[in-house]
């Protein structure tokens, strides 16, 4: 398969952020958010077999943990990545996907921890949800919104709601885009939305979604990449 690049950081994102994490990062993307910050991740890259993936994982983390496949868009890999994910499992591993939910998930290992991102009215890329994924979300998945302002929060409020998302994943989570060429100051001020003013509006409509800001932004300069 296609692979932009595989280390290990902490995990920034989802009810797992803080956690020590390989990161396995498919080259390629359907689409183009206009928020992106893997777009390095469109082009490029260097083809690995699965012993080699498995390998560079184990080397990364040999006591098993947690690995996260991301992208990119990896399920445009689907037919090299779910024997890969089936492996990692094998091995021990907590797998967790990242994806855009824009391809069937329906063959992704039942195991397998899925992060899908819906793509709110402002990312450039709305309606691109592939609704059938709601019926392979399991209790063990969460759903992401990056919001950009109010359009998108009151799309992802009524999303939530409308398919009672809370009662089929793990966890709802409202993230505010951040800024995607943002460098320096590793705080709020490169949140398109600030966190603040999103926080009054989960409190204000009582949603039941988590806020979650990407912790690796805060931590290393926004411009970093492998974090
Ligand atoms: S789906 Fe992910 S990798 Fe693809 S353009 Fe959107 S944010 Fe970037």
């Amino acid at each position: 398969m296609q692979i932009t690049e595989i280390y290990r950081s902490l995990q920034g994102e989802s009810t797992y952020a803080g956690l020590p994490c390989v990161f396995v990062r498919l080259t390629g993307c359907n689409l183009r958010c206009s928020w992106c910050d893997s777009e390095y991740a469109f082009y490029g890259g260097h083809k690995m077999t699965s012993d080699e993936v498995m390998d560079e994982v184990w080397r990364l983390s040999p006591s098993a943990g947690l690995v996260e496949i991301t992208g990119g868009e990896p399920m445009l890999q689907e037919r090299e990545l779910v024997p890969l994910m089936q492996r990692l499992l094998n091995g021990g591993y907590t797998v967790m996907l990242e994806t855009s939910g824009e391809r069937p998930l329906a063959r992704v290992p039942r195991e397998v921890i899925k992060i899908v991102d819906v793509k709110c009215p402002n990312s450039g890329e709305p309606d691109t949800f592939h609704y059938e994924n709601l019926e392979a979300l399991g209790p063990r998945d969460e759903v992401k919104f990056v919001l950009s302002d109010r359009v998108d929060y009151e799309f992802a409020r009524d999303f939530v709601v409308r398919h009672g998302l809370t009662r089929r994943v793990n966890a709802v989570l409202f993230s505010p885009a951040f800024e995607k060429n943002a460098r320096g100051a590793r705080d709020a001020s490169h949140c398109l939305l600030d966190p603040q003013e999103l926080s009054g509006w989960m409190l204000s409509d009582n949603v039941p979604a988590r806020l979650g800001l990407q912790i690796h932004k805060f931590i290393w300069d926004p411009a970093k990449k492998a974090v």
